[in-house]
């Protein structure tokens, strides 16, 4: 198979499921995303099945072209295999979660978490190849077009790419309840504060609203 083997997409911000969104500003921030609310008792899982996996690439255009059909029924017709790609998909989404929300706390990501990602990355450079395009060349990936986890391989490089990034990057954690969504901050003087004004923001501003409420009816019953 060959694919264009970039980690960019042309047209974020669509939801895959409901509350799914692409809108961190990077393919690995978005993956850590499909879990939110970590914190939380009960937090909400977005990719609850190897098609959930799928269907989230598809929206993401992570996948190339009619690449996810061919996912899917591999996925149904192998099903031990695609639980074991769900798993390791897990397993790289923690990773990524790990090094990335210890940037967003000031931290540095810890060595595990770089040790845990380092298989994975290794995976993806080996279906990479570099094949004339343009004036120069392109990366292209390669490899069986019914290879499952080749979901995985763009959000490696992804998580790679951003780790090795040559310029400052600001990361940062949302802090609106049941949130916690990474996102890269290219605001000019940092001042992206939530994943998303219209969702996290607002709900914020409702809570001031009706906290200021309360304060003023407690007053007059007291007054
Ligand atoms: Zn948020």
């Amino acid at each position: 198979m060959t694919m264009e083997a970039g980690t960019a997409r042309s047209a974020p911000s669509r939801a895959a499921t409901p509350h799914t969104k692409f809108l961190s500003g990077a393919l690995c921030l978005d993956f850590a995303n499909t879990l939110s609310g970590r914190m939380d008792e009960a937090p909400v899982e977005r990719i609850e099945t190897h098609a959930d996996l799928i269907a989230w690439a598809e929206t993401g255009r992570v996948l190339a072209e009619g690449r996810a059909e061919i996912l899917r029924a591999g996925g149904a017709g192998r099903r031990a295999e695609g639980s074991t790609i769900l798993a390791r998909a897990f397993a790289l989404r923690a990773a990524i979660h790990c090094a990335f929300a210890a940037m967003a706390r000031g931290r540095p990501p810890v060595q595990g978490a770089i040790d845990r990602l380092n298989p994975f990355v290794l995976e993806a450079a080996r279906h990479r190849r570099l094949e004339p395009a343009g004036g120069g060349a392109a990366w292209r990936w390669h490899g069986p077009a019914e290879t499952l986890d080749q979901v995985l391989w763009p959000i490696a490089l992804s998580a790679a790419d951003l780790l090795t990034a040559s310029s400052p990057i600001r990361i940062k954690e949302c802090p609106g309840p049941h949130c916690g969504w990474l996102f890269l901050d290219r605001s000019k003087n940092g001042s992206r504060r939530w994943c998303e004004m219209a969702v996290c923001g607002n709900r914020a501003k409702a809570r001031r609203f009706k906290r200021r409420q309360n304060r003023e009816q407690q007053e007059v019953g007291n007054g």
